[in-house]
């Protein structure tokens, strides 16, 4: 049975390298592979997956509305076959996306790896990790550590001069110089939202007849 295979981690964790390195080792063997990265990103030029260790690999751009259901069917028509999907930045898809993603590995046959963030900077969960957590068939942790040397599991966004921010919109692109991962313990320290969650008042269940 193919599997839907999820690789999550806080950022700056060698996310997009592991991906690479998964990419090379299928394609080593002789095997295709398709490539996927969201249209956001554009940090560094042409559509492609870049790691922070100076690789790079050509990739198919999705956004929002884009299908991979379909896309992906299209191009097994036309070229046959292929071994792996692999998606960058994942944390970017829609419910409805991670949804034709376990299709596709159940149908098509065809095993995919996607690779993301869990949460956003003020610890939200991002909608497309939401889904692959509770989805995937397998959930693996990429480990990265805090300045504290604890592993890291949150992104704390910075601003220029390296100062906590803990407001702004979700999606901001950046690399290490806007975004440090830190342990929990360091990011509620600096970060309010999950401490005042804690604080509010519960509200009382709706009681259904
Ligand atoms: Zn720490």
């Amino acid at each position: 049975m193919s599997k839907l295979y999820f690789y999550y981690s806080a950022m700056n964790a060698g996310k997009s390298t592991s991906l690479l390195q998964s990419n090379y080792n299928y394609l080593e063997r002789g095997m295709k592979t398709l490539l996927f990265a969201p249209k956001i990103d554009t940090r560094f030029g042409p559509p492609a997956i870049y790691s922070r260790i100076g690789l790079k690999q050509a990739a198919k751009l999705f956004d929002e509305e884009f299908g991979f259901y379909n896309y992906i069917q299209e191009r097994i028509k036309k070229e046959g076959s292929f071994d792996c999907a692999l998606i960058d930045e994942a944390h970017f898809l829609t419910k409805q996306q991670v949804a034709q993603l376990v299709i596709i590995t159940k149908r098509l046959a065809l095993p995919v790896l996607c690779y993301g963030l869990r949460s956003d900077f003020l610890g939200e969960p991002f909608t497309g990790s939401q889904y692959l957590f509770a989805w995937a068939d397998k959930l693996t942790e990429i480990k990265t550590i805090c300045y504290c040397g604890s592993k890291a599991t949150m992104n704390m966004r910075i601003d220029e001069k390296k100062r906590p921010v803990d407001s702004g919109s979700q999606i901001q692109i950046g690399g290490s110089e806007s975004y440090v991962s830190v342990c929990m313990k360091h990011f509620v320290e600096s970060i309010k939202q999950i401490g005042e969650i804690a604080l509010q008042k519960p509200k009382p269940m709706e009681v259904k007849q």
